[in-house]
């Protein structure tokens, strides 16, 4: 069997289609854009390429996008400032805190600013009382990386309700939502992590595999029931040759990819898993899309609702 790729792209733009006349719309009515806050503290280079990325997409469907750039040396009580700025501003409907903030700001400084954000500008679905909302499945701003994939699956004709899922990760951002959403849908639900005995075993027996790690073509075939959908969250650089080389073969569009640019992008799902899923989303161009489309329409979402409910 070779899995269906299933095109994060394609889907994406499809969203973009469709919130862009919603967006024009709320312009028209409101005499403005709807309006995303974006806070970008730091030098990472990764967050500097996801945010040019999330303002690119923005402005491309019709948002007001309004990047602020701190410097690595901005202290929390900044980060703060800003945030209760934004909080009051009348033409910020959105307001995203490009995670992961500077080390040097603290352990707790990302959990201190997403509780400043107010709820209903919380685009990314990160502060509690969103959160709390998911977990009780009321009306919320959810968060985009799941809510993405629930998109994706659903427009893929991939039936949820009755269907045993397997989620590796328990992450706030995406392992926990990703379950409850899941869970909401009527699937019955596994959470896996570091400490999961026989994890291979478990993850076999699903018919949606949900693999959100952060480790490099970790899920192998041996994880992965013959004809499942494998969904595949994770986004990880490896620029090691031997094992670029043990994983690509020779020849193939990867390995030229290696050899120009010195590391490939690569997912949680090791390649080898399209001979045997049903279906499987592609690291780059799968979930990642997603994300992005759905910050748009979250940003929408809050907008409109910000707005008494029109839309
Ligand atoms: P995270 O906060 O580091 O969480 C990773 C999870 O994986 C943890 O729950 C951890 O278990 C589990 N894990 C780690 N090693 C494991 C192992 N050997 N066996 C089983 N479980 C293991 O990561 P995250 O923020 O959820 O992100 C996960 C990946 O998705 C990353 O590659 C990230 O870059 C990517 N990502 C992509 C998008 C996108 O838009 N495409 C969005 C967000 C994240 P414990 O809880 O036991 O430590």
């Amino acid at each position: 069997m070779t899995a269906r790729l299933l095109d994060g792209n394609a889907i994406a733009s499809a969203i973009r289609d469709e919130v862009r006349p919603r967006i024009a719309a709320f312009t028209a009515r409101a005499g403005r854009a709807p309006g995303l806050g974006i806070v970008l503290v730091g030098d990472d280079p990764a967050s500097h390429v996801y945010v040019r990325n999330k303002t690119r997409s923005g402005m491309e469907v019709g948002l007001h996008v309004d990047l602020h750039q701190l410097p690595a040396a901005t202290s929390l009580d900044e980060v703060l400032a800003l945030v209760r700025r934004l909080n009051r501003s009348e033409t910020h409907d959105g307001i995203l805190v490009q995670s992961p903030l500077p080390p040097a700001l603290g352990d707790e400084a990302e959990r201190v600013v997403f509780d400043t954000i107010d709820p209903a500008k919380d685009v990314d679905g990160f502060s509690p009382g969103n959160v709390g909302r998911l977990v009780q499945k009321r009306e919320t701003l959810a968060a985009c990386t799941p809510a993405g994939i629930m998109e994706m699956l659903d427009r893929s004709g991939i039936p949820v309700a009755g269907a045993r899922a397997v989620v590796i990760g328990r992450s706030d951002i995406v392992g926990k939502p990703m379950a409850l959403m899941l869970m909401h849908r009527d699937a019955t639900v596994t959470v896996c992590h570091s400490k999961t005995k026989d994890l291979a075993g478990v993850a076999a027996s699903a018919d949606i595999l949900v693999a959100a790690i952060g480790r490099a073509c970790f899920v192998t075939r041996d994880f992965v029931k013959p004809g499942a959908a494998v969904v595949d969250v994770g986004m990880n650089r490896i620029d090691d040759r031997a094992r670029v080389e043990a994983i690509f073969p020779e020849g193939s569009k990867r390995r030229q990819q290696f050899e120009k640019n010195g590391s490939v992008l690569v997912g949680d799902v090791h390649p080898e898993v399209a001979e045997i899923a049903g279906a499987l989303t592609p690291v780059p161009g799968g979930v990642g899309p997603l994300t992005i489309a759905m910050l748009m329409k979250n940003t929408l979402t809050a907008a409109e609702r910000r707005a008494g409910g029109a839309g």
